[in-house]
C-alpha cells in the first residue's frame, strides 16, 4: 500500500526553489511534495533541447536536494515506461496512490497550467490551495490595483511605485542621481573598432545528472529544436549565485552603455544571462537587485549601469507580469493589427541570406539564448514589418529560449515585440528599417544586402518591410501621435517608390 500524506505540495519546475510559499509549511512527517517531468510540457510547443534540458536537469537537481534532506518526493521521470505524459495525467495518478486530503500550490507561471491543475483537483472533489509566488517584488493584485482607472500602462510608472515601495536607489522621496531613469546613457554601440576583449560568461560543465538528461533529450526529443553541445546553464541554486556573482564583477560596468549594442558572433557580451535562473526561481529578484545596487553603493559601477539593470528586473520583469495575469486568457488571442503570414522556416534553421538573422538565430539554436535587443529588434522585429500571425511568433519564442515561461515570454512578443495587444504594452510599434540594426552592430558589413536601400536587388527586407509596413498600416498609425514623424518620412516618397516596396515586399513575403 502506498503512503498516504496530508498535503501534496505541487513543484512545478519553474518553482524550483526551498523558500517557495507552497513548502511554508511543509512538514516531511505528513506531508509529500510533487514533481513531475511530462512529454506534453515539451511538445505543446517544440521545447528547444537546450530549454528542455534546462528544466529537467534543474528540476532533478532540486528533487536530489529535497531527498537529501528526507523529504518525501514523488517524481515522474519523462522515460518512467507508464509516464501518461502529461501534468494532469501524472497529478491524478499521485492523488490516487497517496490519497492526500489537500493540493498546494505555489500560483504557476502560466495560465494553461493552473487550469489543468484546478480541472484534476475540481475532479477529485480537492482543494487546490494556491499561494502567492514571493519570488516577486510584487503582487498580480498590486498590479491590478495600479491598473485601475489607467488608460495606458506604461512600465515607467510601475517600475517609479515598486522604487518607492521598496526603497531600492531612492534617496528618501527621490530617485537617487535625481533621475528615474538614464535610458539616454544607456544606447552605446561599439563604433567600428568593436567590443574589443569581453569578459568570458561563466558557464557550467554538465554533471552526470545533467548528462544523462542530455541524452535522455537527444533521443526523446531528437526532433525539438536548437543543438546541446554548448550546454552550460546554471541548474542549481549554487550555480545560479556563482552565475550572479560573475556578471556582477565583471559586466555590470559596461551593461547599461552596451545593452542595446550588438556583434556578429558575440552571444554574449555584457547581459547578465541570468533569466533563467530567475525564471527557474534559483534566483531571487531581490538577491539580485541587491547585490547591483550595493555594486553602485561600493563604487564599482556607474549609477547608469545600475539603474538600467535594476529597471529591467524591478521594472520590466514584474510589469510584464502584472500584464499577462491581469489581461488572461483573452490575451494570447489578440491580434489587432490582423497579421496573418507564416513564420517563415529559417526561424528554426538560422539558414538565411541576412546576416543579422542569421547570427541572431544561429545563437538562439546553437545556445537558447538572444539578447534582448536581439530579440526585439532584429528576429521579433523582422516577424512584425512580414505582418506573421502573433500566435506563432509567440508559440517560437515560448520554444527556443531557455528563459522562456509564459507570463514572460507572452507580453514580451506579443506586446512589446508584435503590436498585437493595440498599445497596451507599448505606445507604438518598434519598427525600424535595416539602418538601426546597422547603426547597433556590424553585421550589415558583411551582409549582401545594403540597409540604406528599399527596392532593387541589394535591397535590405528590413528596409524593404518597414516602409511596406508603415504604408500598409498608414491609417491606423496616423492616429498615433509618436509615428508622426516616420509617417512623414513615407509621405516623401514618391508614388512610383512606394509601388515598387510593394511589390519588392511582396516578392519577399511570397519567397518566406
Ligand atoms: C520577443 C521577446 C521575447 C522575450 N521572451 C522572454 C522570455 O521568454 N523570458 C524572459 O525572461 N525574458 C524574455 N524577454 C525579455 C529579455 O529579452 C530577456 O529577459 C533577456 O534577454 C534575458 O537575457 P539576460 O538574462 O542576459 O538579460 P539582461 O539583459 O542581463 O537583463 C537582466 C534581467 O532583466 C530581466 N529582463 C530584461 N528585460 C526584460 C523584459 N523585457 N521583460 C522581463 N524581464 C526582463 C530578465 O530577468 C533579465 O535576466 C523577451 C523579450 C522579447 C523582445
Ligand atoms: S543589411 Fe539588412 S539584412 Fe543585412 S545585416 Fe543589415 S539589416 Fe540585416
Amino acid at each position: 500500500m502506498a503512503k498516504s500524506y496530508r498535503h501534496l505540495v505541487l513543484i512545478l519546475g519553474d518553482q524550483l526553489n526551498l523558500d517557495a510559499s507552497a513548502l511554508a509549511d511543509f512538514d516531511p512527517k505528513l506531508d509529500a511534495i510533487w514533481m513531475a517531468e511530462v512529454m506534453a510540457e515539451s511538445t505543446h510547443v517544440p521545447s528547444s533541447k537546450q530549454r528542455s534540458t534546462l528544466f529537467l536537469s534543474a528540476m532533478r537537481h532540486f528533487a536530489q536536494s529535497l531527498k537529501d534532506q528526507s523529504w518525501p518526493v514523488v517524481y515522474s521521470r519523462l522515460n518512467d515506461p507508464n509516464n501518461t505524459g502529461t501534468l494532469a495525467g501524472e497529478l491524478e495518478k499521485a492523488i490516487q496512490l497517496h490519497q492526500p486530503q489537500k493540493l498546494v500550490v505555489t500560483a504557476p507561471g502560466e495560465w494553461r497550467v493552473l487550469q489543468s491543475l484546478r480541472a484534476v483537483a475540481k475532479q477529485h472533489s480537492l482543494t487546490l490551495e494556491i499561494r502567492d509566488d514571493t519570488h516577486f517584488f510584487s503582487t498580480v493584485r498590486e498590479f491590478a490595483e495600479h491598473a485601475k482607472g489607467r488608460k495606458q500602462l506604461r512600465q515607467e510608472f510601475f517600475y517609479r511605485e515598486l522604487r518607492q515601495k521598496t526603497g531600492v536607489l531612492m534617496d528618501g522621496k527621490k530617485p537617487v542621481g535625481g533621475q528615474w531613469n538614464f535610458d539616454e546613457e544607456n544606447r552605446g554601440s561599439f563604433g567600428k573598432q568593436g567590443p574589443g576583449k569581453l569578459p568570458p560568461p561563466l558557464r557550467f560543465e554538465p554533471d552526470e545528472i545533467t548528462l544523462d538528461v542530455m541524452a535522455l533529450v537527444k533521443d526523446q526529443l531528437r526532433h525539438n529544436p536548437g543543438e546541446l553541445n554548448s550546454f552550460g546553464w546554471p541548474v542549481t541554486r549554487n550555480q545560479a549565485l556563482q552565475a550572479l556573482d560573475s556578471f556582477i564583477q565583471n559586466r555590470l560596468p559596461f551593461f547599461g552603455l552596451y545593452q542595446d549594442a550588438m556583434w556578429e558572433g558575440e552571444v554574449w557580451l555584457y547581459h547578465s544571462h541570468i533569466s533563467s535562473a530567475l525564471n527557474l526561481k534559483l534566483l531571487n529578484p531581490r538577491e539580485v537587485v541587491d547585490a547591483a545596487e550595493k555594486a553602485y553603493q561600493q563604487g564599482l559601477v556607474p549609477l547608469p549601469a545600475a539603474e538600467g539593470f535594476i529597471r529591467q528586473v524591478l521594472g520590466w520583469r514584474e510589469y510584464v507580469r502584472g500584464i499577462y495575469w491581469t489581461l488572461m486568457p483573452a490575451y494570447l488571442e489578440r491580434n489587432d493589427m490582423l497579421a496573418s503570414a507564416k513564420l517563415p522556416a529559417f526561424y528554426w534553421t538560422g539558414k538565411t541570406d541576412m546576416a543579422c538573422m542569421r547570427d541572431a538565430l544561429q545563437q538562439t539554436l546553437a545556445h537558447g539564448y538572444a539578447h534582448h535587443i536581439q530579440r526585439l529588434m532584429v528576429t521579433g522585429l523582422y516577424a512584425l514589418l512580414l505582418g506573421v500571425a502573433p500566435k506563432e511568433v509567440h508559440e517560437w519564442y515560448l520554444s527556443v529560449y531557455v528563459d522562456a515561461v509564459e507570463w514572460v515570454e507572452l507580453p514580451n512578443t506579443l506586446g512589446m515585440s508584435q503590436f498585437a495587444d493595440g498599445g497596451v504594452m507599448a505606445s507604438k510599434p518598434y519598427v525600424a528599417s535595416g539602418k538601426y540594426i546597422d547603426r547597433m552592430s556590424n553585421h550589415c558589413k558583411a551582409c549582401q544586402f545594403n540597409p540604406a536601400l528599399a527596392t532593387g536587388e541589394t535591397a535590405c527586407p528590413f528596409t524593404t518591410l518597414y516602409w511596406d509596413y508603415l504604408n500598409r498600416h498608414v491609417d491606423v498609425l496616423a492616429k498615433n501621435p509618436r509615428m508622426l514623424m516616420q509617417l512623414k518620412n513615407l509621405n516623401r516618397l514618391s508614388e512610383a517608390t512606394r509601388t515598387e516596396i510593394t511589390n519588392q515586399a511582396k516578392r519577399i513575403k511570397n519567397a518566406s
